[in-house]
């Protein structure tokens, strides 16, 4: 391949986007501005709509009408995360995550680097 790296799979944009995606809910804020939550539902309704996987975004459209964000708090948001995350392993046969454990998977953050904690939510508006 040119460039020496690999295509990406369904699979690679999978775990980066679930990277993505519970990193985010893990870091919302446990009492988001209405901004906020606007911007998490305007999120996951894009993805609906614009992730580059047609498949997937057509079931992932019928998981969330089906069950809208829970954008209330962070605790909401990270768990309702989790649940979907576990429809979509349930519908491609892979192990149910236990969401207690959401927390401990997904917040903390490697701060080893200087600066590098600038991952946690950026500024308020
Ligand atoms: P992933 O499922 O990518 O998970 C990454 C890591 O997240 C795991 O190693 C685990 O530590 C953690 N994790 C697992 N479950 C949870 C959970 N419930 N809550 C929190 N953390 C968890 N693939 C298809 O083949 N068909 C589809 O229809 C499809 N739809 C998708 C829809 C969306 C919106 C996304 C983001 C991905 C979709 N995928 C789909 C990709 C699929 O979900 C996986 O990402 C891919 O198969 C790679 O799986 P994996 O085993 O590496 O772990």
């Amino acid at each position: 391949q040119q460039h020496g790296s690999k295509p990406t799979s369904k699979e690679d944009l999978g775990r980066a986007t679930w990277t993505f995606l519970h990193t985010l809910a893990a870091q919302f804020p446990e009492h988001p501005t209405r901004q906020q939550q606007r911007d998490a539902r305007q999120l996951i309704d894009s993805l609906t709509r614009i992730y580059p996987c047609a498949d997937c975004s057509k079931h992932f459209q019928e998981l969330v009408r089906r069950d809208p964000p829970v954008v209330s708090s962070g605790r909401d948001f990270a768990v309702w995360m989790c649940r979907t995350h576990n429809a979509v392993n349930r519908r491609i046969g892979k192990p149910s995550f236990n969401c207690d454990l959401v927390a401990a998977r997904w917040a903390p953050l490697d701060c080893d680097e200087h600066n590098s904690c600038d991952m946690t939510l950026g500024h308020k508006r």
